[in-house]
C-alpha cells in the first residue's frame, strides 16, 4: 500500500542518514588522528609460512586504529574512507614508517625478517609514489620489504604502473599480487608485471577441499603461478585439511588463523624467536 511504501522510504532515508552521519564522523576522527595522534595507529603482523618447512618467510603488516572514539577498529572500517578522502597517502606513510622502525628494532635485537605492506590501488596514481618509497625505506631494508597490490592496479593504469613496479623491484622491493582471482585480471598483462607472488584470495581457500569449485579455482591459480614462474601463497588457512590440500596441490606459501592470527609486535617477536 501507499503507507507501507512511505514508511519504507522513511526507513531507508533514516538508515542512509545514519550511514552518512557515521561516515562524516569517522572522516573527522580519522583526520584528527592523522594530524594530532598518529600513535593511535599501529601494526599487527601475521606470519606468512613456507608450507613445506613451516618456517616463517615474512610477516604481513595489517593496520589497526586504537581510536579514542571508536576503540580498536579494523581497516575495513576506515581504509575505504581514507581512500575516498585522500587521507590514504598519510596512512601509507604512517604504515611504512612503522614497518621500517620495526625492522630496525628487530635488526638491533638480531631478529631478521621481512615485512609485507598493503598498498591501496589509488596510491599508484601518485606520480611521486616511487620517490616517496625511496625516501622512506633506507637502502639496507629494501630487500626486506614487500608491497601487496591488487589486480585493479594492473588494470587501471597499465603502462605507468608497470614502470613504477619495475622501479620498485629495481630497488629490491618485492611485489605481491593480493586477492588474486577476485578482480579483473588480464593474463596478457599479468606476465608483464614484475610480481613475485600470487596471493590466492581467502574466498577461494574457504571450504576446500570440500567445495569442488573452490578446489578447482585454487588448483588453477597454483598452476598459473607456476606457469608465470611466480610463487603461490594461500591466505585464510584455518584448518589442517586446507593445509594438507594446498600442500598436495603444490602451493608454496600460506597464512591464516591455523598458523597465527595477526598479533602486535611484541607478541609476534616471541613467535619469531621461538616458532609457533
Ligand atoms: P587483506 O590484505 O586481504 O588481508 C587479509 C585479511 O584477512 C586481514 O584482515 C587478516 O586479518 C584476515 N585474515 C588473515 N587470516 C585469516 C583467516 O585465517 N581467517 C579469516 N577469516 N581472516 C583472516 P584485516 O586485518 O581486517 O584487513 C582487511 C583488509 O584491509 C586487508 O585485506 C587489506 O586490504 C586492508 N588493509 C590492512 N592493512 C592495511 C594497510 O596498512 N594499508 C592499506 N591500504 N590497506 C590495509
Ligand atoms: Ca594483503
Ligand atoms: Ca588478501
Ligand atoms: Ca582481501
Amino acid at each position: 500500500s501507499r503507507e507501507t511504501g512511505k514508511s519504507e522510504v522513511m526507513f531507508f532515508s533514516k538508515e542512509l542518514e545514519r550511514k552518512i552521519k557515521q561516515k562524516i564522523e569517522v572522516e573527522g576522527e580519522l583526520k584528527k588522528a592523522i594530524e594530532n595522534n598518529p600513535e593511535e595507529f599501529y601494526l599487527e603482523y601475521q606470519p606468512i609460512v613456507d608450507l613445506k618447512t613451516l618456517k616463517i618467510e615474512k610477516l604481513e603488516a595489517l593496520i589497526r586504529w586504537n581510536s579514542s572514539k571508536f576503540g580498536k577498529v579494523y581497516p575495513d572500517f576506515f581504509i575505504p574512507i581514507a581512500e575516498e578522502t585522500g587521507m590514504i597517502k598519510d596512512i601509507t606513510d604512517i604504515v611504512i614508517d612503522k614497518a621500517v622502525s620495526q625492522l630496525q628494532e628487530w635488526k638491533s635485537k638480531g631478529i631478521e625478517t621481512k615485512i609485507s605492506v598493503n598498498i591501496s590501488p589509488s596510491e599508484f596514481k601518485d606520480k611521486n609514489f616511487v620517490d616517496r618509497i625511496k625516501t622512506k625505506i633506507p637502502e639496507e631494508f629494501r630487500n626486506y620489504f614487500a608491497l601487496e597490490i591488487t589486480e585493479n592496479v594492473l588494470f587501471e593504469h597499465t603502462q605507468s604502473s608497470i614502470d613504477k613496479l619495475k622501479q620498485l623491484t629495481d630497488l629490491g622491493i618485492e611485489i605481491l599480487l593480493d586477492d588474486f582471482g577476485t578482480g579483473y585480471s588480464s593474463l596478457t598483462y599479468l606476465k608483464k608485471f614484475p610480481i613475485t607472488t600470487l596471493k590466492i584470495d581467502r574466498a577461494f581457500v574457504k571450504d576446500i577441499p570440500d567445495d569442488k569449485e573452490n578446489r578447482g579455482i585454487v588448483m588453477t591459480i597454483i598452476k598459473l603461478a607456476r606457469l608465470l614462474v611466480v610463487r603461490s601463497l594461500a591466505e585464510g588457512i584455518e584448518t589442517k585439511e586446507q593445509l594438507i590440500f594446498l600442500r598436495k596441490s603444490g602451493c608454496q606459501y600460506g597464512q591464516g588463523y591455523y598458523f597465527s592470527k595477526p598479533k602486535n609486535a611484541s607478541e609476534i617477536e616471541k613467535v619469531l624467536k621461538k616458532g609457533f
